[in-house]
């Protein structure tokens, strides 16, 4: 039965203060996630789609919840962009991740092949210190004076609210050695024209694209024209989300050489990676 509009409205109230009420709750207990050590970085492979080597690690986000368990960044990431949470958020991710590559480093005694890439989000690459962050962070754990390989990846969501400062501030990561990918590519708008001004070095193919491209010719037709838009920008592409061998080999044939997802491996805490790599990790 069609209810009126005042019904409606005093139907849901309770819902949507206990909605707010919740929120609340959420954001304090992560604001003290951040201090004890609740949060965790998992780390997904990106391979070499021929000889399945691991070229580089996307470290993605974990909260480690004392009652609820393991927490999805799907289900806190966005509060924490809504609530500038994600800054120091983003500080402990950078800081973490960036120590992880030493630890490697170390472990591969001098040959440091493994980029660790970390995502930020448009809220973080509008702070104006986020280069001097990183900066700071990366004196700090590279006691031996040697270049950690590292990365970070963003959405072209970034680009919407000031694309010029965004820009600068992309150039200035990349100068301090970041390779820069442009992730979920082809689910934005307007990638083109950002695509010639921005110092990207990897763009990274949605999903969305991936899912359907053992039996579906459009997907295939949009997969070529990214590879030939690639190719002429210079860019390295990576396949994000593949699951199964009959995309693996599809996107082999369209000619992709690096590919990410379950079916090499999902992501998983340093130890897993560790034990993965075999002993091509050890001195
Ligand atoms: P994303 O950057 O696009 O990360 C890829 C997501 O796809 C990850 O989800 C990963 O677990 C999932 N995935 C990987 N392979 C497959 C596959 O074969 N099939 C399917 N169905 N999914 C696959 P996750 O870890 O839940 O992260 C979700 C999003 O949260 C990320 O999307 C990223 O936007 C954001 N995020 C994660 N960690 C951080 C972080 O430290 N900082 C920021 N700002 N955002 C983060
Ligand atoms: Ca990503
Ligand atoms: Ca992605
Ligand atoms: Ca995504």
């Amino acid at each position: 039965a069609k209810r009126s509009g005042r019904g409606r409205h005093a139907c849901f109230e309770p819902v949507l203060r206990q909605r707010v009420t919740e929120r609340i709750r959420l954001e304090a207990a992560l604001r003290h996630a951040i201090h004890h050590d609740e949060l965790r970085l998992y780390y997904q492979p990106v391979v070499s789609a021929a000889t399945g080597r691991v070229e580089a690690v996307e470290a993605l986000l974990r909260w480690q919840h004392p009652e609820r368990g393991l927490i999805m960044p799907g289900d806190f990431i966005p509060m924490a962009e809504e609530t500038g949470l994600i800054v120091p958020l983003g500080r402990w991710v950078i800081e973490q991740a960036c120590r992880q590559a030493v630890l490697w480093q170390n472990m591969q005694g001098g040959s440091p092949e493994l980029r660790i890439s970390v995502n930020l989000s448009p809220r973080q690459i509008a702070q104006p210190r986020l280069v001097e962050d990183v900066r700071t962070i990366l004196a700090g754990v590279s006691s031996s004076g040697k270049r950690i390989r590292f990365g970070f990846e963003v959405t072209e969501t970034v680009m919407m609210h000031d694309p010029q400062a965004s820009a600068d501030t992309l150039c200035a990561l990349r100068e301090l050695g970041a390779h820069l990918s442009l992730d979920d590519f082809g689910t934005g708008y307007s990638s083109m024209a950002y695509l010639k001004h921005l110092p990207f070095d990897t763009l990274k193919i949605d999903r969305t694209f991936i899912k359907g491209v053992a039996d579906d010719d459009s997907d295939r037709s949009i997969i070529r024209s990214m590879l030939a838009l690639a190719d002429g920008l210079n860019l390295d592409v990576v396949a994000e989300g593949v699951e199964t061998e009959a995309q693996r080999q599809t996107l082999q044939t369209l000619g992709i050489q690096r590919m990410q997802g379950y079916l090499f491996a999902r992501p998983q805490p340093a130890e897993n990676i560790e034990r993965m790599m075999g002993g091509s990790l050890e001195a």
